[in-house]
């Protein structure tokens, strides 16, 4: 699958956001310039996918996907943070020029924890709704999350979030050192040993709910198109950029280098602390 990018413009602003500065100095593509890497993308594989920053906020790709199509693509996928799939008559067009799937970022399974990643307030309850949206007009859709320090532990209402959705996947992949996150590891990249005990128990829990969910580019061979990669990044990525989540060999203990806090709190303190963190993500 060959990806075709729309520019790097974007209603949200994801602290891992991998593409950084680019949206600030690239200028984004023209019309023709997109129609022509849609022609030479079909040139190299029948396959493509739109992918950004955020091709939804260019009022061409409803046009761009029927050019795609007109020449004879049997596969488009819509790389997207979902927002604009909240309105019915937009996720119709888009079927109708003939877009097939879309893959869609899910950062989190409250709108919290989702509002906390994109930096773009209300972003959850339109790429929620979104989601349902794109599922209702008919398009085939699944769900991508980048994996933090603030979502790690939550991996498996995720999954349970993604299915209830109407996803028919959820990959999971960790936050790359690269783009915006560069500047804020500390912030965004969690252990990997801290990840794996909650990474295990969401692959349990997806197989128990008969979904698929995968980490990383481990997506069965049939899933694999819905899937369009990391695209461009911010130029200077750091050294370690390969950052993947793996399952340990044996199994560590949970939280083992985790610092904790002297005492357990309450549920009731924790709301207090963390208000909407544990509202149910699905309504
Ligand atoms: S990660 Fe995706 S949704 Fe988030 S700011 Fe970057 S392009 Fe936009």
């Amino acid at each position: 699958m060959r990806p075709v990018s729309a520019g790097f413009c974007c209603n949200n602003a994801c602290g891992f956001c991998s593409q950084g500065a680019l949206r600030a100095f690239r200028p984004r593509p023209s019309d023709a310039a997109v129609r022509c890497a849609v022609e030479a993308a079909l040139r190299e594989d029948r396959e493509l996918a739109f992918v950004g920053g955020e091709p939804t906020l260019r009022e061409e790709l409803p046009a761009w996907i029927a050019h795609a199509k007109s020449l004879g693509a049997s596969w488009i996928l819509l790389q997207t943070n979902g927002r604009r799939l909240v309105y019915p008559g937009y996720c119709a067009a888009l079927k109708a020029a003939g877009l097939d799937a879309c893959e869609v970022a899910l950062q989190g399974s409250t709108a919290a924890m989702h509002d906390y990643h994109t930096e773009a307030p209300g972003s959850f309850r339109q790429t929620a709704a979104g989601l349902r949206q794109a599922r209702a007009a008919g398009l085939e859709v699944c769900a991508g999350a980048v994996v933090t320090r603030s979502n790690f532990r939550h991996l498996p209402e995720l999954v349970r979030l993604a299915k209830s959705l109407g996803a028919r996947a959820l990959r999971l992949a960790a936050a790359r050192p690269v783009g915006r996150a560069a500047a804020a590891r500390d912030r965004l990249l969690p252990s990997p040993e801290l990840v794996a005990p909650f990474l295990e128990a969401a692959l349990t829990l997806a197989r128990k709910l008969d979904f698929a969910a995968f980490a990383e580019d481990a997506a069965p061979r049939e899933l694999r198109r819905f899937f369009a990669g990391l695209g461009e990044c911010e130029p200077a990525a750091a050294p370690q950029a390969e950052r993947r989540l793996e399952l340990p060999a044996s199994k560590p203990k949970p939280g083992a280098r985790e610092v904790r806090a002297p005492r357990k709190r309450t549920g009731s303190e924790l709301k207090a602390i963390f208000p909407g963190l544990f509202e149910d993500g699905a309504r």
